[in-house]
């Protein structure tokens, strides 16, 4: 069954929704949250809904392992200063939002 709701904000939504997921997970320090983003978002962008430009943070750290949702934590020779999401991870974020890499594991 096909349900279609009028909801011209449905992708803006979609991502708000996400973050709010991730604080909320954060603040509760509550791993089944972080995977229950991931199996949210694989099964979202299965359906279609656009990637948002999120600064990194939907996808999986490549420095420091941080899983989608999770803010960034200090790894020897990577520190984060005042970041919320290690340089690397940002930049592939970027890449992944123009189409120029794939969306990396665990979202795909
Ligand atoms: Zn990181």
């Amino acid at each position: 069954m096909r349900i279609d709701v009028d909801e011209p904000d449905a992708r803006d939504l979609f991502w708000e929704g996400m973050r709010d997921v991730a604080d909320a997970a954060a603040r509760h320090q509550d791993q089944a949250l972080y995977q229950a983003i991931v199996k949210i978002g694989r099964a979202a962008l299965a359906q279609g809904i656009e990637v948002v430009s999120s600064g990194g943070l939907f996808l999986q750290c490549p420095i420091c392992d941080a899983l989608p949702g999770q803010r960034c934590v200090n790894v020897a020779g990577h520190p984060l200063g005042d970041r919320a999401c290690h340089p690397e991870r940002v930049e592939l974020s970027a890449k992944a939002f123009k189409g120029e890499v794939p969306i990396p594991p665990p979202l795909r």
